[in-house]
């Protein structure tokens, strides 16, 4: 389940980082042994890197210290970042990745291959444990074995950060004076600018070039239409509202400039995540957007 979680929180910072209202996706596992349940728990562990992996952020597995919730096993999803909270010491090759927290001594060199260790900050964005039956055997929580006896539940637990994964790519990915968005929660994908009230390019109808471009684009690629804003403020200038939507950081800016006055009109479409600018026909715009994963 994903819900909204209220913690009393004594130093909310960094946004939405760490706040005191959040939400979180939770889940539980109850299993009939011990190896059924770690087969639940690698499954899990197995599904939050293919979502961090799909998001195209950068992360790290590490075993971490089990705290306060207890259980024998357990593991945090880090994105490495200045500002985390966490310390983390890394292999370079990837052996081993662990939270400070969980090392007894200080250990400077990977266990498996003698490397020195990396140390790294990170910000921690999922948190999976291996219970056992420390819960159930406090709740009772036991289910019928074939023979008719009562077991216990062996139990696993699994928390995203749904609003610090947000947070926390938005911190990683974005340039210095503009958000970047993972493709898959960016809130929008394509910003359309229309040309200046008054300029020639409107004069030209280009306004209305873009429309058709938008209702082809719709058509062509329905899941897109929902995912566009049209930013009319025709009154500013299209240098303007480039610059606002680069900060806001849409995947995608299509803009009716000077070169849709040509035959056939050409759109400029800025491709924020690679900085590359194009110049497209119609067709050459769906082409472009066809590519895109939501
Ligand atoms: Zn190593």
């Amino acid at each position: 389940q994903v819900t909204r979680k209220f913690r009393d929180e004594p130093k909310p910072r960094f946004g939405l980082l760490r706040s005191r209202e959040f939400y979180m996706k939770d889940m539980y596992s109850f299993d009939t042994s011990p190896e059924a349940a770690q087969h639940s728990y690698h499954l899990v562990s197995g599904a939050y890197c293919s979502l961090f992996q799909r998001l195209g952020l950068p992360f790290v597995k590490v075993s971490a210290a089990t705290g306060s919730i207890g259980g024998t096993v357990s593991h945090e999803f880090q994105v490495p970042a200045e500002i985390g909270e966490d310390r983390l010491v890394l292999c370079p090759h990837g052996h081993f990745a662990a939270n400070v927290e969980t090392l007894r001594e200080e250990l400077s060199s990977c266990p498996a291959c003698g490397t020195k260790l990396t140390q790294t900050r990170g910000i921690e964005v999922g948190h999976t444990f291996y219970l056992g039956t420390k819960y159930s055997s406090v709740c009772k929580a036991v289910f019928y074995s074939p023979e008719n006896k009562p077991q216990l539940a062996e139990m696993g637990c699994y928390g995203l950060g749904v609003s610090r994964i947000l947070a926390a790519a938005v911190e990683v990915l974005s340039v210095e004076d503009s958000i970047r968005w993972p493709s898959l929660i960016t809130p929008y994908q394509l910003c359309f600018i229309p040309p200046k009230k008054g300029s020639k390019e409107e004069e030209e109808e280009g306004a209305v070039l873009l429309e058709q471009l938008y209702d082809s684009l719709s058509q062509a690629l329905p899941h897109l239409a929902g995912d566009s804003v049209l930013d009319d403020r025709t009154q500013l200038t299209i240098g303007k509202r480039l610059k606002d939507a680069q900060k806001l950081g849409y995947p995608y800016v299509v803009i009716a400039g000077k070169k849709v006055c040509e035959d056939p009109p050409i759109f400029e479409v800025w491709q924020q995540n690679t900085g590359e600018v194009l110049f497209l026909t119609k067709e050459g715009v769906i082409e472009l957007l066809s590519k895109v994963q939501i």
